[in-house]
């Protein structure tokens, strides 16, 4: 047997997204000691976080706040940020799988799942991750002023602006589904301007939001109670909110035998139906704006001539062989703003391999599944691997684990370090793709710091890439010409 080689060449590797599971994947690579690693760290937007900048919702601060471990990642030596740079479109994977040993896919899960009934596509019916982003100032749905219409237009291109219109003309919202996202969407629907006025949003989208008049928002849970998918920190929070009612119809918590078992085997079934059976006990108290929870319904059509104006949903139950059956027992809800918040899903990278089944990268351990075998070189972290499950901690175990499987595929000589350095920044060069760097990021910071401060908050997000791109542009020397 021969002992594996001893690299005395870094290992380069491309981490494909600058989210959480990207970044972790980064740091797994440069803590040991092993060998010595290059890690280009490349995401399509100008600014790197992903879903701690733009999915997080921006009232909790606590988690908001990884973006600071995040960043010392990409200040670690041998790491670099590649901000601005399309794979798939500035550069092909084959092009970059040619100028690095190793590429990592960690671009997440960039769809949202549909409920594919009739009325869905109606005005006022929106995705939560569509919402969420617009809340979190991405520039996907804050699109630069010219590549949308005039001002005054209803130009529907420019998402930022339709769903700004939805939100505004609603007093009652529904939001679809029992997850950690539809309690966000439900929170800021419910929050007024100056209870976020202490978030980082964007100073357009908290304008907007102070002229809503939403005072009623329902959750829609499909199954009972024992089912949701909160977490009860998360849950517990609607309760902490002044000057609303929560809203849980009492018979909705009885628990069948099927429920009973969830509860007895799952401590946060346990807790969250706890949750909910104390508010249930609460009398209303008159508040200005209420949250109702409705369990075992489930919607079957987005109602509404042209534009929502209600939601028919269908009771449910548990069939005797454990399956979720509608009972036919139906109402309509009226609501003029219906969220569905049933979850992401991956999309394909074109080049890279996906299953449209799983809408995931196949992969083993970590290892990408290319044409049946294990390739090479490519590996997957993060959502995009494992599906979009888990809190910002997960990538971490997750990153863990790809960049063993890449690091015990070194040590078994089946990945070896070809003396690549230097050969992204060169293609890139050769593109004319100028690439923003940490240091970028850290000037979009301080604008968004300082643009903050002027409207007497900590920092307001620049929401718009052509903002973001002013603000990473190094200063240029003033001459006493230019002054
Ligand atoms: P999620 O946790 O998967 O929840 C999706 C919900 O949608 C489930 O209640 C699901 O019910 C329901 N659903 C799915 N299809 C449906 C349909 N056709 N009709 C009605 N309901 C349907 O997804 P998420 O809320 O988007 O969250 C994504 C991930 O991000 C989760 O891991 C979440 O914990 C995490 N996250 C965490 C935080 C936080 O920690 N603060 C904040 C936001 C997001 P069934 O169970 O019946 O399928």
């Amino acid at each position: 047997m021969t002992a594996p080689a001893e690299p005395s060449r870094p290992l380069v590797v491309a981490v494909i997204g600058a989210g959480p599971s990207g970044i972790y994947a980064a740091e797994a690579l440069t803590v040991q000691a092993r060998l010595p690693v290059e890690v280009a760290v490349i995401d399509r937007l100008p600014v790197p976080f992903g879903l701690v900048r733009y999915g997080v919702a921006p009232d909790h601060h606590a988690i908001r706040s990884i973006r600071h471990t995040l960043e010392r990642t990409l200040d670690r030596p041998g790491v670099s940020f590649y901000g601005d740079v399309t794979i798939g479109r500035d550069l092909s994977i084959a092009e970059l799988r040619g100028c690095v040993d190793a590429v990592v896919y960690a671009y997440g899960a960039g769809a949202d799942r549909r409920l594919d009934i009739p009325g869905e596509d109606l005005p006022g019916s929106l995705a939560g991750p569509e919402l969420v982003a617009w809340y979190c100032g991405h520039p996907d749905v804050h699109p630069d002023a010219h590549t949308s219409g005039p001002a005054d237009s209803t130009y529907e291109s420019d998402r930022g602006r339709v769903v700004v219109r939805l939100v505004n003309q609603a007093s009652s919202a529904v939001v679809v589904g029992v997850g950690n996202v539809a309690l966000d969407v439900a929170r800021v629907l419910v929050k007024t301007a100056d209870e976020l006025a202490d978030t980082d949003m964007a100073v357009e989208v908290l304008e907007s939001l102070g002229a809503k008049q939403i005072t009623d928002v329902h959750i829609l849970g499909r199954r009972g109670p024992a089912y949701t998918a909160f977490t009860t920190k998360e849950l517990r929070e609607l309760g902490q909110l002044p000057d609303l009612d929560l809203v849980v119809h009492a018979p909705d918590l009885d628990l069948d035998p099927s429920s009973l078992a969830a509860v007895a085997s799952d401590k946060v079934a346990a807790r969250n139906v706890a949750v909910l059976r104390e508010w249930a006990t609460r009398p209303p108290s008159g508040a200005s704006r209420r949250i109702h929870l409705h369990f075992w319904v489930r919607p079957v059509e987005v109602v509404g001539p042209e534009r929502v104006t209600g939601i028919r949903l269908e009771r449910t139950a548990i069939s005797p062989d454990g399956y979720l059956v509608g009972t036919g027992e139906t109402s309509v809800l009226a609501a003029e703003l219906v969220v569905r918040s049933v979850g992401y899903r991956g999309v394909a990278l074109p080049g890279a391999p996906y299953d449209e089944s799983t809408g995931r990268v196949p992969h083993a351990e970590g290892r990408v599944i290319r044409d049946g075998d294990i390739s090479a070189d490519e590996y997957v972290t993060g959502w995009i691997k494992r599906g979009p499950t888990g809190v910002i901690g997960t990538n971490k175990s997750d990153a863990v684990e790809t960049v063993a499987s890449l690091l015990a595929d070194v040590d078994a000589g089946a990945l070896v370090p070809a003396g690549r350095s230097g050969a992204l920044d060169r293609l890139l060069a050769d593109r004319g793709i100028s690439a923003l760097d940490l240091a970028a990021w850290r000037r979009i910071d301080a604008a968004e710091v300082q643009l903050g401060l002027r409207h007497g908050r900590l920092r307001s997000t620049l929401a718009h890439r052509i903002e973001l791109l002013a603000a990473a542009a190094e200063p240029t020397c003033q001459t006493p010409d230019t002054l």
